[in-house]
Formats: C-alpha cells, sequence, structure tokens
C-alpha cells in the first residue's frame, strides 16, 4: 500500500487523544485462570524493553491488548515493543474519547492524511463497551459515509479494501488503527523459566536461543572457547550474539569459559575420532554445573539432527547421557537454510557469518566418529579427573551481561571495549 497516511498530532493534553500503540496478545489469551501471570510477566517484560527509552511512557490492558503510549515518539515506541516476544501484532494507533464525533473526526484525519488518491477502505468497528449507543456496523457505516463526504478520491471496499481501519470502542477511549506490523508472538520471556544455551559463534545456536525464549525461557548463556590455543575472535562473536539475543529478552549473561587445557587433556587421554564427543560431553557437564548457579532448568543447544557428524542420533544421546539436566534442542528438524534464513530476520546472521577461530575446531579428528560408543568415551574420560576438571572449568568463568548498555546510543555502544578473554 504507497501512501501511509501519517498520526494526528494530540489535541488536548487531558483528555485521552493522540498516538498510541495497540498490542495484541498472542498466545497468552488461551490460559485460563494463569493468565493475569502471563499479563504481568509480558508487561514486565515490555516495561524492562522500554528502558532508557528517553521519555515517560505508559501501558494500560483492555481484553487481549496492551495499549503503549508517552510522551515518546510513537516510531520509538514501536521499535522497542516489537521486539517484545507475546504479542501477535503491533498496531501504531490513535486513541480518542470514546465519543462518536471524536472518533469520526480522527478516522476522517487518519485516512485523509496521505491515503493515496484512488485506494479503497473498509472501517471494521468492534465495542468493547456494549453500552456505546451504536451498534458496530453502524459505526462503520456512519464512519464510512463521512469519510466518503470528506476525503476525496477514496473508495469503499468491503472485500479486499487496501486500508482497514479499525475502530475499537472501549468505555471511555476509542483506538484507531490503520496499519499492522507482526509481532514475535509465542510466550512472554520467563513465563516457562530459565534456560542456558550453550552458545557457539555459529548460525545455530543463536537461532535455538531465540526459539526458546519464544516458547517462554529467559536465557542466560555459556560460550567456549579454546584459549589458550586460539584467538578471541569466537568470544567477540558471542558476545555480540548475546547482546543481540537481549534485546529480545531482559538480559541474560554470558558466560565464557576457556576450554583449551581440558580439550588437551581429552586428546592427551586417547579420544582420538571421540574428540568432538567427549568435548560436547565436557561442555554440558560443566554447563550443568554452571546451571546450578544461574537458576537454569535445562540446556539448549543449536543441534539439528544429521546436520553434522557430530550431530547423529547416537552422539546426541551420548552427549545426553553427560547432561545433569534436559538438553533441548528447539531446531532439530529445521534444515540448514531454514536456520540461515531465520538468523537473518532476527539479526544475527550478519554476527555469524563473521570468522572465527572456533574451539571445536581445536584439535579435530579428520573423521569424526558418527556412532561415539558410551564404554569408549567413559574409558576415555576416566583417565582425567572430570570433577575436578568441570569445577576448574565453572570456576574460571567469566560473566558478561552484553546488552545493557542497549539505552545507550548505537555509537557508544559500537566503541564499547573488547571483551576480555
Ligand atoms: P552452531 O551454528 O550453533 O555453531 P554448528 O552447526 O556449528 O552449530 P556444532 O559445532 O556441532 O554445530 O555445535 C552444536 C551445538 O553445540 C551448537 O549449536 C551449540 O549449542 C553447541 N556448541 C558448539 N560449540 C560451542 C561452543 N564453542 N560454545 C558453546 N556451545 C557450543
Ligand atoms: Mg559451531
Amino acid at each position: 500500500m504507497s501512501g501511509e497516511p501519517s498520526v494526528p498530532a494530540p489535541r488536548t493534553a487531558s483528555r485521552p487523544q493522540g498516538p498510541c500503540v495497540l498490542l495484541k496478545h498472542g498466545e497468552i489469551f488461551l490460559k485460563g485462570r494463569n493468565r493475569h501471570l502471563f499479563t504481568e510477566r509480558l508487561h514486565d517484560n515490555l516495561r524492562a524493553a522500554l528502558r532508557g527509552i528517553g521519555g515517560s511512557t505508559w501501558i494500560k490492558t483492555a481484553q487481549n491488548v496492551t495499549v503503549l503510549g508517552g510522551e515518546v515518539p510513537q516510531e520509538a515506541l514501536l521499535e522497542r515493543a516489537r521486539r517484545v516476544i507475546g504479542f501477535n501484532s503491533v498496531e501504531p494507533a490513535v486513541r480518542v474519547p470514546s465519543d462518536l464525533d471524536s472518533i469520526t473526526a480522527a478516522a476522517v484525519d487518519a485516512l485523509g492524511g496521505g491515503t493515496r488518491n484512488g485506494a479503497t477502505f473498509a472501517v471494521r468497528a468492534r465495542r468493547r463497551d456494549k453500552q456505546f449507543p451504536l451498534t458496530s456496523s453502524q459505526v462503520d457505516a456512519h464512519i464510512g459515509a463521512r469519510v466518503l463526504a470528506r476525503v476525496p478520491g477514496l473508495r469503499v471496499d468491503l472485500a479486499r479494501p487496501d486500508v482497514t481501519l479499525a475502530v475499537e470502542i472501549d468505555r471511555k477511549e476509542t483506538y484507531l488503527s490503520w496499519r499492522r506490523l507482526p509481532g514475535l508472538s509465542g510466550l512472554p520471556v520467563g513465563s516457562s523459566g530459565r534456560a542456558l544455551v550453550l552458545l557457539s559463534g555459529g548460525y545455530d545456536s543463536p537461532v535455538a536461543a531465540h526459539r526458546a525464549m519464544r516458547r517462554g525461557l529467559a536465557c542466560d548463556f555459556v560460550h567456549f572457547n579454546g584459549a589458550p590455543y586460539t584467538n578471541p575472535s569466537s568470544v567477540y562473536k558471542a558476545y555480540a550474539l548475546a547482546r543481540e539475543l537481549n534485546r529480545y529478552q531482559p538480559p541474560g549473561a554470558l558466560h565464557v569459559i576457556a576450554l583449551g587445557k581440558a580439550q588437551k587433556q581429552l586428546a592427551v587421554a586417547g579420544a582420538g575420532r571421540l574428540q568432538v564427543v567427549a568435548q560436547r560431553r565436557l561442555m554440558v557437564r560443566t554447563a550443568s554445573a554452571l546451571a546450578a548457579r544461574t537458576g537454569a532448568e535445562a540446556l539448549v543447544t543449536g543441534d539439528s539432527l544429521g546436520q553434522v557428524a557430530s550431530q547423529t542420533l547416537a552422539n546426541m544421546v551420548a552427549v545426553d547421557e553427560a547432561a545433569a539436566l534436559p538438553v533441548l534442542r528447539p531446531l532439530i528438524g529445521w534444515d540448514k537454510q531454514e536456520i540461515i534464513d531465520e538468523a537473518g530476520s532476527i539479526g544475527t546472521a550478519g554476527i555469524s557469518v563473521l570468522p572465527d577461530e572456533d574451539c571445536c575446531s581445536l584439535l579435530a579428528p579428520p573423521r569424526v566418529s558418527t556412532r561415539a560408543g558410551l564404554p569408549q568415551l567413559r574409558s576415555v574420560e576416566k583417565r582425567l579427573d572430570l570433577d575436578e576438571v568441570v569445577e576448574a572449568l565453572v570456576a574460571s568463568a567469566q560473566v558478561h551481561r552484553p546488552g545493557e548498555e542497549v539505552d545507550e546510543p548505537a555509537q557508544a555502544r559500537e566503541c564499547r571495549p573488547p571483551v576480555r578473554t
């Protein structure tokens, strides 16, 4: 649709009038008695997302809708709200007092303010307040007639309109919206508990983290790098990825653990073709111990079945056996291209594509075993004091909270000194 109508400026401060944003609730409207808990969580997350926006804001709830407004530009509200998980759609809107004259005037302003000549429109009113003197279809007809009379060049088309003007009538105020942006849907982050994501620098694990968040898991992250045998490039990527992911949730922590020496110990113990799976087992053991500190009830990885040799069913079973917590794999049935496309839309692809020195390629055998047997893995692991190794790894973790600086202007963020390694 060309020629978006512009939002009329506020008229008076005291009456409910001016731009706002309508956020249509997603799956939480299916919840029964607990729905208020989900709504509270959603609003907490929305408030967290609005932090540092640079002006006062307010939120209120009508049935299955959250209304957001404030003394900041509507575009800024939209930008923040679109990253909050749990809304099906995000709609720029204008609110007016619930009387027919105000509603009609706002509708004429909205559709007259830049709609393309020759465009078609439809009015769809909904009364949440059944006391309103007109029925919904009477409101539709009344507004439609006034718009036709006052805005030349528009036509009504109820079947396939270019612009649909939604009019939602509450007891005191009415919201008019005519642009609908898709939200992220899903459940409010935190409503399903906490998870610890094994975050590499690749495409998969950030997408897996995002999917986990969309099912209501608040995520912390752990990244293993190959220090002291690799450069810190993978840590920079993990930091940038966690910062991007934290824009979708109240910021989680990133734990960075240098795995290089322990990887060498496994190699010296004769892991051979089992090296990669043995490393992965060490990662989930360490992550499980770390989870006790972060309060996580599950681990999340970016595994997709059969994508690479280390991700065969047998190898995943071997990894799971070493984990003290359930290992969730949101991407188990995803193709690589689907994952890359999703990474593009959530904003992590541009970071994942950068080159790095990944700890998994350090000491990787020329051919990875696709069927790592538990007895062989155990006999390699027996040559290390695993408890001691895991304890030392957890104790050595460096903790960061990427994204706590999101309130700063973008330029200041870019200049932030690199992460310690
Ligand atoms: P990704 O794109 O997420 O790196 P991948 O296709 O490279 O995945 P693997 O390297 O086999 O696959 O890793 C499988 C999963 O193991 C990753 O998705 C991630 O969850 C975890 N993982 C791998 N390497 C690391 C690491 N260095 N630090 C933390 N987790 C890791
Ligand atoms: Mg990887």
